[in-house]
């Protein structure tokens, strides 16, 4: 039989611990099966999986390049000043720091950095849209800090810059953090910017979602006149799980400090060398082509939801994920789409919609992207299926037997979009 280049390098793992092989190939096999919706989700390429997989994992390196606390880190300064200029040309930043574990510690490091315990700060709510890390009371950055939350419009459901600056008029925040989880529309970076310069209040971005969309120039890219922006490596930036932070150079020593000795111990390289992998392939023409098409296929699949009656937040969508209001549209609740959705083979998340009268737990909405359709190859025409596909679902979410049905249908037309060979 013919070897898969994915199951080739797990050669060892196959003969050494057979039950992590296993459930390894089935999440594969579910990947490649299923039409993946899910708005942070991406399908890193073989040259990043393989830099995962690779021997700096065993090395400690606390510190920085140049300054580590551990002998022997000759190699791995190579491998983290690869991923910290790469960084810095992918974006037009002034400083990056590679080393953040993941979205949430890089946004707890950038707060460390830029401001007081008990200072105030600006952060969108997170039903509206928000991340928990952006003020949410159950969340550090709601606990340690005074979070000022602000929403969306309640007409538009999109921002409403002026309330904004109201609003910050008021607070007086020390920063305002724009960038979102559950946001489809474009954002105006330049109106933070100017808001944050009249009330003077650092003036911070969390790009995590449409960091690949902004590198593209796809969307607005806030990096170069921003104070601070942080963004996680694994959504549309198609990396390894991770997180950077890009500064000016005014704040480019507090925030190393806040990273290291601040929060975290030793970097994580063999994950530092998939970033920086990541960041080359995303100069590359083909990965504005690719964030071309992510565009265009949720502006696609939007158009086919709405026409078969799905009510989406804002009508519409600038990026690449959609909201869809299941629950006014087809009386069904996030929760139970989301279920009915994942026994089609389709994945997408439960998420609240602006103004929800009902509980994040099981809310009124789903969150539907396109970037993993993308990379598997789909166009405009595939969407018009997609939107099918989730329709049918959702009619039939009670009908377990017409769910597995689909499923299956759903592999076949997927089995014509290979991705890991
Ligand atoms: C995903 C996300 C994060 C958190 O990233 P983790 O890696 O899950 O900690 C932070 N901010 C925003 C806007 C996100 O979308």
């Amino acid at each position: 039989m013919e070897k898969k280049l994915f199951e080739m390098h797990l050669d060892y793992l196959k003969e050494q611990d057979n039950e992590i092989f296993d459930a390894v190939i089935a999440e594969k096999n579910r990947q490649m099966a299923g039409i993946e919706l899910i708005a942070s989700e991406t399908l890193v390429s073989q040259a990043v999986l393989e830099a995962l997989a690779t021997v700096p994992t065993n090395k400690y390196s606390e510190g920085y390049p140049g300054k580590r606390y551990y002998g022997g880190n000759e190699f791995i300064d190579v491998i983290e000043t690869l991923a910290i200029e790469r960084a810095k040309k992918l974006f037009g930043a002034e400083h990056a720091n590679v080393q953040p574990l993941s979205g949430s510690p890089a946004n707890m490091a950038m707060y460390f950095a830029l401001m007081e315990q008990g200072d105030t700060f600006m952060g969108m709510k997170l039903t509206e849209g928000g991340h928990l890390t952006h003020g949410h009371k159950v969340n550090f950055s709601g606990q340690l800090y005074n979070a000022v939350q602000y929403s969306v419009d309640k007409e538009t459901e999109m921002l409403d810059y002026d309330a904004i600056k109201k609003q910050a008029q008021e607070a007086k925040p020390k920063l305002i953090l724009s960038g979102y989880t559950a946001y489809p529309r474009a954002i105006d970076f330049k109106a933070f910017r100017e808001i944050c310069d009249e009330v003077g209040a650092h003036c911070v971005a969390d790009i995590a979602h449409i960091a690949g969309l902004c590198a593209a120039g796809v969307h607005e890219n806030p990096v170069p006149y921003f104070d601070a922006v942080t963004t996680t490596t694994h959504k549309t930036l198609r990396g390894p799980r991770g997180a950077i932070i890009m500064c000016r150079q005014e704040f480019a020593e507090k925030i190393d400090k806040a990273v290291f000795p601040g929060l975290q111990g030793g970097p994580h390289s063999n994950v530092n060398a998939a970033k920086a992998v990541a960041f080359k392939e995303a100069m590359k023409p083909e990965f504005k082509e690719w964030a071309r098409q992510v565009v265009k296929n949720s502006r696609a699949l939007a158009e086919a939801l709405m026409s078969s009656g799905l009510r989406l937040v804002s009508n519409g969508t600038d990026n690449h994920l959609m909201l869809a209001d299941v629950f006014k549209s087809k009386n069904i609740t996030g929760k139970d789409a989301e279920t009915a959705l994942e026994k089609a083979g389709i994945y997408c998340n439960k998420n609240t919609i602006p103004n929800d009268t009902r509980s994040p737990w099981n809310p009124s909405g789903i969150r539907i992207g396109t970037p993993v359709l993308t990379i598997r190859g789909m166009k405009e025409t595939h969407m018009q299926e997609v939107g099918k596909f989730i329709v049918t679902a959702l009619d039939n979410a009670g009908d377990d037997s017409k769910l597995v049905q689909l499923k299956s249908k759903v592999a076949k037309f997927c089995s014509d979009f290979p991705f890991y060979k």
